[in-house]
């Protein structure tokens, strides 16, 4: 890259004087009227929240713009309601719900008056940047409902912030977290009929931010679209706890000190699939991101991994999870499990090790009957119980009896989890929609 990042981003104060730098062709869902226009130019304009600390300038510049404002939506209800699946047919993110929510932003204008219009194609340039290089940051949370028919959300502020981080990694517009979360409320609310209202059942939501400027000059977008799409699924291990095999990878890494391997951004998941292959090929269900020539235990697939691990000298049971040092996507789940145990298993003697730990650290662990238990987690299993992790020829058993499908640690965190997500349990972390 010869231009420095601060300098590609003061550029997108260039855009406003610029209009031929603007897509000319908007998403065709997206066109709006003149007069709808008008209305949001006339819009008191908010600060932003959660811009990036480092770059002073681009912050400057942003304040006067508006962001986005849920008092502006506009909703179009869909004249051909989708037929409901019978819950136990669902698959993960293959059907969707009559509804999408779409707000477009702009350089010079800010973010545009948020819209609800049936679920629909994008109608985008080929040369919109997003299909070129990557300007593409999601999030992935789920909406979930209780047996009284009440609706939660988790955690949602903690996506926010990070779709917030994401984007603003990759020139990408930051945006009010309040304001969105509020769009989603209502969003959810209007296709609240596709969540399914037994246990283990919810609506996964898919905000997603594109660059949609069309251009193939690499440079900050001059437009975006920030949109939410909602997927009903269901349990991710339907018949109770499966505990998977991993292997471990050594010949690929996923992230890098650096690089953005901390952020969700699209472009680091399709290089994961080529060694995920592999590791199925060889008949494990997933594989393990190790990283340098200690091999340090990282993430498990687009999971977060957990070991349980008695120290050889003290004797004390250790919940251990890599740092966020920057090669680690920031988990809602794993914050959550981190914070659970901070409550609820340090007083009991347990010790809670945010620190780095190598692949050979925990097979002499495994050896030497100290490895009490591995697990993964993410928004979408909640927990995933480890068996056995395959590394250079050897198979490192993960502390499960033969007959065990998840450990004890693995079986209190998800239940724990789940009772918050399902209102069992009264908990700052549900949000009502
Ligand atoms: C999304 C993701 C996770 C899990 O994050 P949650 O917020 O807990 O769902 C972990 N690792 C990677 C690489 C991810 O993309």
């Amino acid at each position: 890259m010869s231009r420095s990042y601060l300098l590609r981003h003061s550029n997108l104060l260039s855009y406003a004087s610029k209009p031929s730098n603007l897509p000319r062709s908007l998403p065709q869902c997206l066109h709006r009227t003149q007069q709808q226009q008008q209305l949001q130019h006339q819009r008191p304009s908010k600060p932003y929240s959660t811009t990036p600390t480092s770059i002073k300038s681009q912050e400057a510049a942003l304040k006067t713009l508006p962001d986005i404002s849920p008092s502006s939506l506009t909703t179009t209800t869909t004249t051909t309601p989708k037929s409901i699946l019978p819950p136990s047919e669902l698959i993960f993110g293959r059907t969707f719900t009559d509804h999408m929510l779409s707000i477009e932003w702009t350089a010079s204008a800010g973010w545009l008056a948020p819209r609800i219009t049936p679920y629909q194609n994008l109608s985008l340039d080929p040369a919109t940047c997003v299909f070129h290089y990557a300007f593409e940051a999601f999030e992935g949370m789920k909406a979930y409902k209780n047996p009284a028919g009440e609706i939660s959300l988790f955690r949602p502020d903690k996506n926010m912030a990070r779709l917030n981080r994401s984007a603003t990694r990759i020139a990408l517009p930051a945006f009010d977290g309040a304001a969105l979360i509020e769009l989603i409320k209502e969003f959810v609310r209007l296709d609240e009929r596709f969540i399914p209202a037994e246990k283990g059942y919810s609506l996964y939501l898919r905000p997603t931010l594109i660059g949609t400027q069309r251009t193939l000059g690499v440079g900050p977008p001059g437009s975006a679209l920030l949109y939410v799409i909602a997927s009903p699924v269901g349990p991710y291990y339907p018949t109770g706890f499966k505990a998977v095999s991993l292997e471990a990878t050594t010949y690929a890494v996923r992230a890098w000190p650096g690089g953005v391997g901390d952020r969700k951004l699209g472009a680091n998941y399709a290089p994961c699939i080529v060694p995920q292959l592999q590791a199925a090929k060889r008949g494990f269900h997933q594989n393990l991101w190790l990283f340098g020539e200690e091999e340090y235990v990282t993430e498990v697939g687009t999971m977060n991994f957990f070991a349980c691990v008695r120290d050889k000298t003290t004797g004390k049971v250790g919940l251990y999870t890599a740092p966020l040092d920057g090669t680690i996507l920031e988990g809602v789940v794993r914050d959550s499990v981190l914070d659970l145990a901070r409550e609820r298993l340090v007083p009991q003697g347990w010790e809670v090790r945010e620190e780095r730990y190598t692949m050979g650290w925990l097979a002499e662990a495994a050896e030497e009957g100290r490895l009490l238990e591995c697990f993964g987690t993410g928004t979408a299993a909640v927990v995933s119980p480890v068996r056995k992790i395959g590394w250079r020829g050897k198979m490192v058993e993960c502390g499960l009896k033969q007959d065990e499908e998840a450990g004890e640690t693995a079986s209190l965190m998800k239940g724990w989890i789940d009772g918050i997500h399902y209102g069992e349990e009264k908990h700052k972390w549900s949000v009502k929609v």
